[in-house]
């Protein structure tokens, strides 16, 4: 199969999207992370990591902006290195990936669903965290909670994300000596 378009590595549009997603299950006695703030919770969200859904939705979608590798790839569930592993390092990783390819976050926005814990009272730090770690204003932070009508997904937290990169700035070349007369010599 010819591949040499995904090789040539030599687009850059001024914006790009990106959207992830991600489930984890409720599991009794374990801690509740979304978007890096604890919240107080009889269930947490099971997985190799802390569980955080929103952060590891947000990572895929700022990997897949730029078409990276997911952080499934990235950090191998089968490594036990990621266990009980802290996801602001995915997010952390994501992001770093996303200034090297030359981009930067614009604004994202997130659709959590769970029946409980209700979201609405911790809306507010989880924004203001994300915003944080996304180093963006939180107004560029959109977060909405659903519960999970119909999907018979009541032991789950599920995360739907979106963000927006936009094109950096290429830093400023130092100019060049004007060339024209030749420079007198100190001798
Ligand atoms: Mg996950």
């Amino acid at each position: 199969m010819k591949n040499s378009i995904l090789q040539t590595g030599n687009s850059k549009p001024a914006i790009r999207i990106g959207y992830g997603f991600d489930s984890h299950e409720f599991r009794p006695g374990i801690p509740l992370r979304i978007g890096g703030v604890a919240l107080a919770h009889d269930k947490g969200l099971g997985g190799h990591s802390d569980g955080d859904v929103l952060l590891h939705a947000i990572a895929d979608a700022l990997l897949g902006a730029i078409a990276a590798p997911d952080i499934g790839a990235l950090f191998p569930p089968s490594d036990p290195k990621w266990k009980g592993a802290d996801s602001v390092i995915f997010l952390r990783e994501a992001l770093k990936r996303v200034r090297d390819a030359g981009y930067g976050v614009a604004n994202m926005d997130a659709s959590l669903i769970l029946a409980a814990p209700k979201i609405g009272p911790h809306a507010a730090a989880i924004r203001v965290r994300v915003a944080e770690l996304l180093g963006v204003h939180g107004d560029c932070v959109g977060l909405k909670a659903k519960t999970p009508e119909g999907l018979h997904t009541e032991n789950a937290a599920l995360a739907h994300v979106v963000v927006l990169l936009e094109k950096l700035e290429s830093p400023e070349k130092p100019r060049k000596r004007q060339t024209g007369k030749p420079r007198r010599s100190r001798l």
